[in-house]
């Protein structure tokens, strides 16, 4: 299984370098894994290293497209508030 970058990343570039596994790579649109390479930390860490410096919101999905960081655990905005505002 790997991680997966997707289309809300901002290419901040802040997870490019913790990666264990060289793994992270700039592209356009945006950051990308490359899944032959992604350990998902596995082993190494406790958590994904990406996932754990990520400031968006939804930027990275684990294997089965969920999201690391989900919507609200970053900015501890309540879920049912955050959908009241969409
Ligand atoms: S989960 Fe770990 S190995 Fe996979 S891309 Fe993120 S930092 Fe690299
Ligand atoms: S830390 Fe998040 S927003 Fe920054 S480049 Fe990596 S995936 Fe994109």
């Amino acid at each position: 299984m790997a991680v997966k970058i997707v289309e809300s990343c901002v290419n901040c570039w802040a997870c490019q370098p913790l990666c264990p596994s060289d793994a992270i790579y700039e592209a356009q649109p945006h950051f990308l894994v490359d899944a032959k390479r992604c350990t998902e930390c596995d082993g190494e860490y406790a958590d994904p290293q990406c996932a754990s410096i990520c400031p968006i919101e939804c930027a990275i999905v684990d294997g089965l497209g969920e999201a690391l960081n989900p919507l609200g655990s970053l900015t501890n905005i309540p879920l049912a508030k955050l959908l009241a505002m969409a």
